[in-house]
């Protein structure tokens, strides 16, 4: 087998399955090697079924940590339906602390509906949306800013055509009580985790949990929560499994808007990014949001950004280092869905 994605999973298969799924790839160091990715599946009766997933950007690890914490807790006894729980989706980029893999450079979450004769990337995607995707109601797929990024803990949606998988969705959202999240606008064709999750007949979740490429206890205190209140909500688990009390500090939710180019500023050159606000903030158009300095050039005064859109500063850019093309800060719309 030198294609395609090997694995032995039987989704009518009662009680607890665990292993690797594995991905043959011929590499210098080892003619035969397999790129193995980790799985737990649990599934006890009839019932709803969901699936966990964090990796597919390799830098971004509360979905990592949590989930695959969640997979040493959590039992066939203590679930009603299936559980399928993917903590490193991509792991090369897991191993390399890197967003895209390093074996073919893939994002994955630009990579669906992926190719199951492409690249390792390509094919874990297809994997993921033809056949994990599609034997699941719900997908939970865990995200950061990553490396180079700063995110407001949110949770994340992407429109349905299907008026009431739309709502259902909003519905476990809010189910899962964060104080911010963004329904995305990316259409039936999107490349994304949440794309393929739509094609394949699924309610696709999904959030940014923070960013730096790092964790914070807050960070991992607000995953926990995410997934814990998800649980309960399908009625999948009775009560908190990663230990955060269910019901507790629960605000009203403002849902977000990106959808247009001015919400954010973009470098048109090298600079050195300065930020005037950081992540959470309400801003005004008109109002500052950074400095733009050249370091290549000391005397010249650094050049004063503002923002051309009202809003709430959803992310910013961590590396101060900045090129053509670099996304600097973003303000999103607060709206009512
Ligand atoms: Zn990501």
């Amino acid at each position: 087998m030198h294609t395609g994605l090997v694995h032995e999973i039987d989704f009518a298969a009662e009680g607890r399955q665990s292993g690797y799924l594995a991905i043959p790839y011929s590499i210098d160091r080892s003619p035969y090697y397999q790129i193995k990715i980790p799985y737990l599946r649990l599934k006890n009766g009839n019932g709803p079924s969901l699936l966990l997933m964090a990796g597919n950007h390799g830098d971004e690890y509360e979905g990592e940590l949590q989930l695959t914490r969640l997979m040493r807790r959590l039992e066939v006894s203590g679930i009603r339906g299936s559980v399928t729980i993917v903590p490193m989706a991509n792991v090369p980029a897991v191993m390399a602390a890197r967003r895209c893999s390093p074996f073919d450079g893939g994002n994955m979450n630009r990579a669906f509906p992926g190719d199951p004769a492409g690249t390792p990337t390509a094919r874990m995607a297809h994997f993921l949306e033809t056949l994990l995707f599609a034997n699941h109601d719900v997908i939970f797929d865990i995200h950061a800013g990553g490396t180079s990024m700063a995110h407001l803990p949110c949770l994340l949606i992407e429109r349905q055509t299907d008026p009431a998988r739309h709502a259902r969705a909003l519905e476990l959202l809010r189910a899962m009580s964060p104080s911010y999240a963004f329904i995305a606008d990316n259409g039936p064709a999107a490349p994304t985790s949440m794309g393929a999750a739509a094609r394949a007949g699924a309610i696709g979740l999904s959030g940014e949990f923070g960013g730096g490429a790092t964790v914070t206890p807050e960070s991992m205190a607000f995953t926990a929560q995410c997934i814990d209140r998800l649980l309960v909500a399908l009625g999948v688990t009775t009560g908190p499994v990663l230990g955060t009390p269910a019901g507790s500090d629960r605000r009203p939710l403002q849902l977000l808007s990106l959808c247009r180019h001015s919400q954010g500023i973009y470098a048109t050159r090298r600079g050195w990014f300065e930020p005037a606000v950081d992540v959470g903030a309400t801003v005004a158009a008109g109002e500052v949001a950074g400095w733009y300095h050249d370091l290549e050039r000391p005397e010249q005064a650094e050049e004063t950004l503002h923002f051309a859109e009202a809003g709430i500063v959803i992310s910013r850019r961590l590396h101060t280092d900045s090129q053509a093309g670099d996304c600097l800060i973003q303000v999103a719309e607060p709206i009512d869905d």
